[in-house]
């Protein structure tokens, strides 16, 4: 199909004066814009009737796949307000080509990496003035695919999908400083196998996981991280963001990331800082870290930082773990001089502060 897009304007927008007060104190995914964008797909026609449309209720059939055998997956990213006014999206066509693989991996029809972005451009620059002005503020892009076609059979993919791209305001995600997280390791539960779905962006990956987040909770960590399926010792992922840990201090710091092995999320904000932190003089490297590891390097202090990062939080500082076999601080359990200085710099790119010598930013309005 053309990139062309049937565009039918709200009659009924929210309020200039509601608007900002939503903007004021956005939180996260808790409001959403004027407008959505939906584009069809069936075997026949391929992909077909785009359309931008005022936000609403999806009315779906009872039996619809979607509902029954999950076949879903979705993507995440952010539009940053610059100081001229204008608005990016931080490597739109890297959520694009992730959202291709993941379909693959889910038997579901790829789109177009033009569509996806085109779509992203079309509905913020229509709902443009919902992206806050605010410090650390963004309009949280959310773009998905399900299954719609009718009926129980489980033995074939749907033969119909709907692609929709809606948008949430997102403030700041830390109100008054930077919290260090503490978490849980958890050997009760397993994310990803290898030949399953750990790789792909699906909501069932979730679904999955929300027992093991409620377990860290009751443990009285904020978060779960994930440990490999078969030997339950090597570490991969923290809820949903990658981890990053870094060795040694000053000018000899480095930094390490568990590998994609398959089972792993390859994020987005990982790729960027495997890229950047090098031309800041901050070596780093893909590897493999087991939780003894882990215990013995803080114990040592060879380890000196540990954190995540992903779209939302953009990097968050783990600054306790606790597991089976006893709870530790990574270093003073303070967030670390490199976890800042990385988020600084990825930040700063974001939202025009500083030169984006590598092509990520992509002006979207
Ligand atoms: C989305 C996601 C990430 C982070 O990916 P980004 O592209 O950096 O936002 C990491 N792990 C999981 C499980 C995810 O779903």
């Amino acid at each position: 199909m053309s990139n062309t897009f049937d565009i039918r304007l709200s009659q009924n927008r929210t309020p200039a004066e509601e608007r900002q007060r939503i903007l004021d104190n956005p939180g996260f995914g808790q409001y959403f814009t004027d407008h959505m964008i939906t584009i069809q797909w069936t075997e026949e026609e391929g992909w077909h009737d785009a359309r931008l449309q005022p936000y609403g209720p999806l009315t779906l059939d009872p039996a619809t796949a979607v509902f029954h055998y999950g076949q879903e997956l979705f993507e995440g990213l952010k539009a940053y307000r610059q100081a001229d006014g204008s608005i990016v999206t931080f490597r739109p066509y890297a959520n694009a080509a992730r959202f291709n693989t993941s379909c693959e991996r889910m038997a579901m029809p790829p789109l177009p990496e033009e569509l996806f972005v085109r779509s992203l451009e079309l509905l913020v620059d229509t709902d443009r003035d919902w992206v806050p002005t605010n410090v650390d503020s963004s309009l949280y892009l959310r773009p998905f695919l399900i299954a719609t076609q009718r009926g129980l059979g489980v033995n074939s993919p749907s033969s119909s999908f709907m692609f929709v791209v809606i948008a949430s305001p997102s403030g700041a995600y830390f109100t008054g400083g930077i919290k260090p997280v503490s978490v849980w390791l958890s050997e009760d539960y397993t994310r990803a196998a290898p030949g399953g779905t750990g790789a792909a962006k699906c909501g069932g990956n979730y679904a999955g996981a929300f027992v093991a987040q409620s377990q860290a909770v009751r443990e009285g960590c904020d978060q779960v991280v994930w440990l490999d399926a078969t030997e339950h010792r090597w570490v991969e992922e923290m809820g949903g963001m990658n981890l990053f840990f870094v060795y040694g201090s000053g000018a000899d710091a480095r930094i390490m990331t568990p590998a994609l092995t398959g089972t792993l999320l390859p994020g987005i904000t990982r790729d960027s800082l495997l890229q950047l932190a090098p031309d800041l003089g901050i070596p780093a490297a893909e590897g493999r870290i087991s939780t003894d590891e882990w215990r013995e390097g803080n114990a040592s202090g060879e380890l000196t930082e540990v954190f995540a990062c992903g779209t939302a939080a953009v990097i968050t500082p783990v600054g306790r773990v606790k597991g089976t076999n006893g709870e530790w601080l990574v270093g003073s359990g303070e967030p670390g001089p490199v976890t800042m200085r990385l988020r600084d710099e990825l930040v700063g790119i974001q939202y025009g502060e500083r030169t984006d010598s590598y092509g990520w930013i992509h002006k979207t309005a």
